[in-house]
């Protein structure tokens, strides 16, 4: 089981900061489900495994300035 990781938008600095997809076809498909909402990570993958390092990026809030990553 992956818990979900909500960290405060203004902490996601530094290394944690990944680059957004800007090809539909190059996005990663993982999705999260948090309190009835989905949020689909916004990263870019390989092109080779379709996969990426780290961790899931939803590049959005859950309601309480948390930036939903997991
Ligand atoms: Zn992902």
């Amino acid at each position: 089981v992956i818990e979900p990781r909500i960290i405060p938008r203004d902490q996601v600095t530094g290394a944690l900061v990944r680059p957004r997809a800007t090809d539909p076809r190059r996005t990663c498909r993982a999705t999260i489900d948090l309190d009835g909402r989905t949020y689909r990570c916004g990263r870019e993958t390989r092109s080779t495994d379709r996969l990426h390092d780290g961790i899931h990026d939803a590049y959005a809030e859950h309601g309480d300035g948390g930036a939903v990553r997991w």
